[in-house]
């Protein structure tokens, strides 16, 4: 039996990475994948996993930054003659199912090339919905941001440790109410030090600080902080460790993370 909670970041950067750096995607467990970056079939293989052996994909939302490798892992299951019914991709209702749409039939895998083979399951969700599997249970709620996105949390049926990730978002409280007394937050944290600004960054994102006043009021265990720009991690943990208490990091490529 599994006796920890394990998470591993690819990447922690934003948009597009710097040269040998990965966009925020992680995995927790070994199985379940949240955001592809822009490499994840390399990542996965990495970490000596199988891509094909990835059991859940995870859309925070439907910006490119974050399911740009969707195509390799899909293309990966079927020349390895992996059973792609065995995946499960969950996304927000708006833009997952067109763009699963698209991209099996005609933008990328051109289905009627592989006529006899099985498709992943599609799992919309809407904030507030949630999702149940003999090993974990996932919760959702808003985020706020251009799109519709979905922040998660994870409970760990196994160890009952629990992750909660936001995706892309701007300061937004419900997330507070999700994240409680979660045993890790990961927040994005694009503007780093820098407070959020609509009119001058615009873009509905979250600062350190914003990351870190969420992760006080819902009295996390620990804060990771993601989605930013490489050279100001040092600086936002700083600005994050002002506010919130607990342990705060911004993981380094291929961290892993055990609770
Ligand atoms: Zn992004
Ligand atoms: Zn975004």
């Amino acid at each position: 039996m599994q006796e920890k909670t394990k998470v591993t970041f690819f990447g922690t950067e934003a948009a597009v990475p710097e040269l040998g750096g990965e966009t925020a995607s992680f995995l927790i467990n070994d199985e379940v994948m949240v955001d592809t970056g822009w490499n994840i079939v390399d990542n996965l293989r990495r970490q000596g996993i199988d891509p094909g052996s990835i059991r859940y994909l995870l859309f925070t939302h439907m910006h490119h930054d974050h399911y740009i490798s969707l195509p390799s892992l899909l293309y990966y299951f079927l020349i390895t003659n992996k059973d792609l019914s065995g995946l499960k991709i969950l996304g927000p209702k708006e833009d997952l199912q067109p763009i699963m749409h698209h991209t099996l039939e005609f933008l990328f895998l051109n289905r009627k090339f592989y006529p006899d083979r099985n498709y992943p399951t599609i799992i919309p969700l809407s904030p507030g919905e949630a999702h149940e599997d003999d090993r974990f249970l996932l919760e959702t709620t808003s985020s706020l941001h251009p799109v519709q996105a979905l922040c998660y949390k994870y409970t760990d049926k196994q160890t009952g440790k629990t992750v909660t990730f936001t995706g892309d978002t701007a300061y937004h409280e419900p997330i507070i109410d999700l994240a409680r007394g979660s045993s890790l937050l990961i927040h994005e944290a694009t503007y780093g030090a820098i407070p959020a600004n609509p009119q001058k960054n615009g873009g509905l994102h979250s600062s350190a600080m914003d990351a870190a006043e969420i992760a006080k009021a819902a009295n996390v265990e620990q804060l990771a902080l993601i989605h930013g720009l490489r050279h100001n991690n040092e600086a936002s943990v700083k600005a994050a460790e002002a506010i919130y208490s607990g342990p705060v990091m911004w993981p380094a490529k291929d961290q892993t993370i055990l609770l």
